[in-house]
């Protein structure tokens, strides 16, 4: 195969996410990564501006991260995380446990964020079961995302995602996402839900829904919905997988909130990016009702992964960094940057709406655009061909770097921002 470029080699066995492979374009080959840089195998450098799917927030190769799983491969590989245990875990518990919201106080490790969520269904399902009370329907947003394994799956309402499978997913039932207006309103239809259905979970993405286009709701009106459903003894699940780890300026989306959620899930920067791992964390009393003289109370539910030592090294080690006085420093930055260019640009006349939080920015362009069509493609191309890497979604740019994005570095994807609006 010398000779022949990534792209091409690639076509010969590999099938992608979320690719239509009949008409898409080849994959471009990236060969390193560096800091808030990617490097394709002709030698372009590209701006991971939503650091790598939120990520490797404190940059690719991070060197503090890379040295600490160095020396934890070196000590413990791996060891299955049934009937063992080990100090990377244990660590990590600790650490999480002093930032997590006060209610969180057990944890359960999972590899992924779509099994994260897999697990908090399940505990729910459980939760109730255990209770001798059967409960059966969840409730969650429209438009959410959770992942795409069939419990994930059904949480999610993005529809462009689940047709096929529509006809064997769990019964979930929707309400809108809160805003200032709309409260009263979705506050009825979540107690007619909770009237005539036996509720187990309200499962949620707390503040800023990722995959439906970075779009934003009302913290003061999530907390009113998780404060009813709990009144009615319906676990809420905060889905934190995008939010964790200081994306929203906070540590996590639900400090936010008053009514603190039972269980919260948690992945993506969890290993800044270098290793797959989640985590499912849970309240003492969730937690309760799983102990038992009977076996089969407990939560049988494992990943061979589970807890892998690598990737409990890799989130100790970015843990450290979060609220570090160097990252602290740049997510004020970016945040205050993020601010002054959603004022810059608010008036223009081809956006519709645009709205920062934290690290987050997004811009929705007046424009129709298919989430997979081929303007978007174009868009993509657009900020590709100058050397920034953004995955548009819809008519909506967003921008959710690295932390350690350089200042001129942010400036060169404002400034192409600046460039398209002018451009169409
Ligand atoms: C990415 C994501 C998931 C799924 O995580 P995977 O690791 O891709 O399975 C779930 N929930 C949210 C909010 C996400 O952004």
């Amino acid at each position: 195969m010398k000779g022949k470029n990534l792209s091409e080699r690639d076509k010969r066995y590999l099938w992608h996410p979320l690719t239509q492979h009949k008409t898409a374009a080849p994959p471009l080959g990236i060969v390193r990564a560096e800091g808030a840089l990617l490097w394709d195998e002709a030698g372009n450098s590209y701006i991971d501006g939503i650091a790598s799917w939120y990520t490797a927030m404190y940059g690719h190769g991070n060197k503090f991260i890379t040295e600490a799983i160095n020396k934890q491969m070196k000590k413990l590989d791996f060891v299955m995380f049934s009937g063992f245990t080990h100090e990377p875990a244990i660590d990590l518990a600790e650490k999480l446990m002093a930032i997590l919201p006060d209610n969180q106080s057990k944890l359960f490790f999972n590899d992924n964020g779509s099994t994260a969520i897999e697990a908090a269904i399940k505990i729910a399902l459980q939760y109730h079961h255990n209770h001798n009370d059967r409960r059966d329907t969840l409730i969650a947003f429209e438009n959410g995302f959770h992942g795409d394994t069939f419990g994930a799956m059904s949480a999610s309402g993005l529809s462009s995602y689940n047709g096929p499978f529509e006809d064997f997913l769990l019964k979930v039932e929707r309400i809108p996402v809160p805003n200032d207006q709309n409260i009263d309103e979705v506050l009825e239809k979540l107690e007619s839900i909770l009237k005539n259905n036996r509720c187990a979970a309200f499962i949620f993405e707390p503040l800023v829904q990722g995959a439906a286009g970075m779009k934003f709701h009302s913290a003061k009106g999530l907390d009113k919905l998780v404060k009813k459903c709990r009144e009615h003894n319906v676990l809420c699940i905060a889905d934190e997988v995008m939010t964790g780890f200081g994306k929203t300026g906070k540590n996590f989306a639900s400090e936010n909130l008053q009514n603190l959620p039972d269980v919260m899930c948690l992945s993506k920067a969890l290993t800044a990016g270098m290793f797959p791992l989640s985590i499912t964390s849970c309240s003492q009393n969730v937690f309760d009702a799983f102990l038992s003289e009977e076996v089969s109370k407990g939560f049988f539910h494992s990943h061979t992964y589970s807890a892998h030592p690598i990737g409990c090294a890799a989130a100790l080690a970015g843990l450290e960094l979060l609220n570090s006085k160097e990252i602290m420093e740049r997510r004020t930055y970016i945040e205050a940057a993020h601010k002054f260019f959603v004022l810059s640009v608010r008036n223009h006349p081809k956006i519709k709406h645009t709205r920062a939080m934290g690290v987050i920015l997004a811009i929705d362009l007046d424009l129709e655009i298919e989430r997979y069509g081929n303007l978007r493609d174009q868009l993509y191309q657009f900020f590709m061909n100058r050397g920034i890497m953004l995955r548009p979604l819809g008519n909506t740019i967003y921008v959710l770097p690295p932390f350690v994005i350089s200042n001129d570095q942010l400036r060169e994807i404002y400034n192409a921002i600046n460039e398209l609006l002018e451009s169409f």
